[in-house]
């Protein structure tokens, strides 16, 4: 990185974007309930964005999501995701394993952020962001998109009961290895974003396992920690 580690490939090519993350060296942003201020700041103040413009979501792992048009809230009540077309709003995800998930849509210059653990996937938030894209005329061909680090296959051992709830729900993509499941819970987003009609090749998967690179972020499987790094987009 210059200043930022884990990047993007897809949205880099965006000027008028800024899409990062924090990593464990700026501490933990925030836990599973709250901000942490004083580290928020000081990693805002590297990318010199300002503290005023940045929105945050509670996070219930519910499907609610939000039109922002302003940042007078910081942390929108029982939400988890958001949506803005406006410019200098800087939406954020706090996580620790599930997936932080990010749109662009450069036509009508709409970002939306999303946290899709694997009770809001069930529940459809990702599908209720979509719809919330289309209702405000974002044609949804149109709309880049890039799943964060988050965990991967690799470390997301599950009880059967899981798997099953996924099939239920049409999309169960696993590995079985001798009596354990691993969901693939990124390659799960990748099959409802196409199924809404999103384009493959403006899909983007991080390949970071979050438990796999724990040194570099903070991961609830590897720590059982309520710390969270953040990613964060913004139009500027
Ligand atoms: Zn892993």
């Amino acid at each position: 990185m210059s200043k930022n580690k884990i990047h993007s490939k897809l949205f880099k090519k965006f000027g008028n974007i800024v899409l990062l993350h924090s990593t464990k060296k700026d501490g933990p942003i925030g836990d599973a309930t709250g901000i942490n201020n004083k580290n928020l700041d000081k990693m805002l103040s590297k990318f010199k964005i300002n503290s005023h413009d940045v929105v945050f979501m509670e996070q219930v792992h519910g499907r609610k999501i939000n039109m922002v048009k302003n940042t007078k809230i910081k942390i929108v009540k029982n939400v988890d995701g958001l949506v803005t077309n406006k410019k200098n709003i800087f939406l954020c995800i706090k996580s620790a394993d599930c997936l932080p998930i990010v749109f662009y849509e450069p036509i009508t210059k709409t970002i939306a952020v999303v946290h899709a653990g694997y009770k809001g996937i069930l529940k459809g938030v990702i599908e209720k962001t979509i719809e919330k894209l289309e209702k405000i005329q974002v044609l949804v061909q149109n709309v880049y998109v890039y799943i964060g680090p988050s965990i991967g296959k690799c470390c997301y051992s599950v009880g059967k009961d899981r798997i099953i709830k996924f099939r239920k729900k049409g999309i169960a993509v696993f590995e079985k290895k001798a009596d354990d499941y691993f969901l693939d819970l990124k390659n799960i987003a990748h099959s409802i974003l196409l199924k809404k009609g999103l384009q493959k090749n403006k899909i983007e998967i991080s390949s970071l396992c979050t438990k796999c690179s724990n040194s570099l972020l903070f991961s609830y499987r590897a720590h059982k920690t309520e710390k969270r790094f953040i990613t964060i987009i913004g139009r500027i």
